[in-house]
């Protein structure tokens, strides 16, 4: 079966950074499933992924625009740091959690004061080309309970 719409994929991967630095990797855990189609992962992988099958090895190179978005310099704003989730003390390049009114979201440290700091809500993979390593392991017909959800069950999939 081939990846298209309506089939939920089993694959697993690694990312890696222009610098060719190994971002995240599934390999030595379970694989992950997503369901083509339903914009579950980035729109380049999306592309990268449309017609491969079980088997399949692959590199694809996703540039900024069709990964995380370019990086926006209007998202980096001071806030009061009292609003920021963080561990230890607060340092330019930290990455942590900031309160927002509709939940926590990652940012960026990119100044930090003793009251106010300045961070950047881009995500922290904006602006980057992104090269994943690919496996396919698995390619099957989506359940109709999965096209309702608009996610993958089971294995590596969304659990309920
Ligand atoms: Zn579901």
């Amino acid at each position: 079966m081939n990846i298209a719409p309506e089939t939920v994929v089993v694959f697993h991967y690694s990312l890696r950074n222009e610098e060719g630095e190994e971002l995240e990797s599934s390999r030595g855990a379970d694989p992950t499933a997503y369901l083509h189609g339903a914009n579950n992962i980035i729109p380049g992988l999306e592309t990268a992924m449309t017609g491969k099958s079980a088997g399949d090895i692959f590199s694809a190179t996703v540039a900024a625009e069709q990964a995380y978005g370019l990086h926006n310099p209007e998202k980096v704003q001071r806030v009061p740091v009292k609003h920021l989730l963080f561990k230890g003390k607060l340092r330019p390049g930290m990455v942590v959690q900031l309160n927002t009114s509709d939940g926590r979201i990652p940012v960026t440290v990119t100044k930090a004061g003793r009251h106010s700091a300045d961070i950047d809500t881009n995500h922290p993979l904006a602006g980057q080309s992104l090269t994943f390593d690919i496996e396919i392991v698995d390619v099957r017909a989506a359940t109709a309970e999965e096209l309702s959800h608009g996610h993958a069950h089971g294995p590596g999939g969304h659990h309920h």
